[in-house]
């Protein structure tokens, strides 16, 4: 399949680009200028923002909410258990885990063949976290041309009153993002007094810090940066383009020539004139939260955000032209071809995204709501009881899955006349126990150094929760 080419263009501090190469002062490395992204309002900015705030709010409230007394979301590591809504997990069942972060890597497969980066602009926690640091700004620096201005000035009281606010405001969500980010693991209803009365364990500042610390960093200096030079992700999704996946462009065709002409020219005036669409303003360049300029190409450092969709189209309506100089469109549809959304890649990733969610949901669904490990006292081979019966002990940990209490019925099976000192084990909804159990057999059946026995439990008031475990009874050895 044809890839479409994609240049390399490394933003400078307004987003034109470094000079090509061989010229002088073109680099290796080129020295890193800060952005200063313009605000925008539009349709994609809101849609954005809407993505953004409801991401933001789910992750703070989620650890709040409390169901059945415990965190709704819980992963409690000294325990091993991890509680999601009703549901709690083993690390038994790490392989459902593994089912869903393949799933997750192919969902991420898919919408970047069918639609570019649209997780980057819309969902990523950098680009998230980003983008509320940057709202921040604006409200306390105000606007771009005034945060250049202040940038400039030396040091004084507005400057000194404006960047302090703006830090402290950074650093409270940083540190709200550390302590919610732990509070997945420990429950935050306790964690949050223990901080603030410095009773929480080392590990819990440890992870707070770190996770306040690197929020601070990637969301309010290092930005950008992140998705260019350290996400993964953005190196390799170029591979997973074609010439049908909707990608962020500037029609180059309408838009050129471009320069800047005089307002009252109508739009046929203007073709008449010679001139393109784009009347070379700079705007998209200017809400580029990457810094970079469409207008040159696709670039692996659009996230395709659309915030140059935004601010072009509101240019395209004050301009009187047409809107959509810069959009969603695939290469194909660009050059006049036909844009193919059903074709073999998405096809095939459609068809593996759906048979491994129908799998994974088969598997949560039948998942039985009990597990029990069953071990042999390995200190003594067996017992003999006073009334000359060989015994052997077992410890048998015990968890309950199921969102109800259960009482157990406990059964033994492989040799005749097996018995067991306990029938039955009670465990709460979600909680594991553990019991030391006796088997009894005649020495005259048990009568070889080793037999295969069969331990059985099965839910009193539901029979189709039930498990076996295979375990060894030791005979005897004389
Ligand atoms: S915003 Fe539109 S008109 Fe302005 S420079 Fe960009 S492409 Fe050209
Ligand atoms: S080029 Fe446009 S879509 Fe891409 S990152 Fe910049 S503003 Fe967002």
């Amino acid at each position: 399949m044809d890839k479409i080419p994609s240049k390399d263009v490394t933003p400078d501090p307004v987003g034109h680009h470094t000079p090509p190469e061989g010229s002088s002062d073109s680099a290796m490395y080129s020295k890193r200028r800060h952005i200063y992204v313009r605000e925008i309002k539009g349709f994609f900015q809101k849609l954005r923002r809407g993505a953004n705030w409801a991401l933001m709010l789910t992750f703070f409230l989620l650890p709040w909410i409390n169901i059945g007394g415990r965190p709704a979301v819980w992963f409690d590591l000294p325990h091993r258990e991890f509680h999601i809504f009703a549901a709690t997990f083993y690390p038994q069942e790490f392989v459902l885990l593994s089912w869903l972060l393949i799933i997750c890597a192919f969902g991420l497969f898919f919408i970047t063949v069918f639609a570019g980066r649209v997780w980057c602009g819309y969902t990523c926690p950098q680009s998230v976290w980003t983008f509320l640091f940057i709202w921040i700004e604006h409200r306390i620096e105000g606007p771009r041309n005034r945060r250049m201005k202040l940038d400039k000035q030396s040091l004084n009281a507005n400057k000194l009153k404006r960047k302090t606010a703006k830090h402290i405001a950074w650093l409270l969500i940083a540190l709200a993002t550390g302590m919610t980010f732990v509070g997945y693991f420990a429950p935050v209803r306790q964690l949050v007094p223990d901080l603030a009365t410095l009773q929480a364990s080392g590990w819990a500042f440890f992870w707070v810090g770190f996770f306040f610390v690197f929020t601070y960093l990637n969301a309010g200096w290092l930005r950008e940066q992140v998705c260019i030079y350290m996400c993964p992700y953005a190196r390799f999704q170029g591979v997973m383009f074609d010439r049908d996946t909707l990608i962020v462009s500037y029609d180059a065709d309408r838009g050129e020539p471009r320069g800047k002409r005089k307002k009252k020219l109508s739009h046929d005036e203007v073709k008449e004139a010679g001139y393109g669409d784009c009347i070379d303003c700079d705007l998209c360049v200017q809400v580029c939260p990457t810094g970079i300029d469409i207008r040159d190409g696709l670039q692996y450092e659009c996230i395709t955000c659309a915030a140059c969709i935004d601010a072009c189209d509101s240019v395209m309506d004050k301009m009187g032209y047409p809107r959509g100089l810069i959009r969603y469109t695939t290469e194909n549809s660009l050059e006049g071809r036909k844009t193919h959304i059903m074709r073999p890649r998405l096809i095939g990733y459609f068809i593996a995204l759906a048979i491994m969610i129908g799998a994974f949901a088969w598997a949560v669904g039948d998942r039985m709501p009990l597990d029990f490990d069953a071990e042999r006292e390995r200190t003594q081979l067996y017992q003999m009881t006073s009334d000359g019966q060989i015994s052997n002990v077992y410890s048998l940990t015990v968890r309950n899955l199921d969102k109800r209490d259960h009482t157990y019925r406990l059964s033994v099976s492989g040799l005749p006349g097996l018995s067991i000192d306990q029938q039955s084990i009670s465990v709460a909804a979600g909680e594991s126990r553990q019991s030391v159990v006796t088997v009894t057999a005649d020495p005259e059946v048990a009568d070889k150094p080793s037999h295969d026995i069969l331990l059985t439990l099965e839910a009193k008031k539901d029979g189709s929760i039930h498990l076996e475990r295979d375990t060894r009874f030791i005979g005897n050895l004389r």
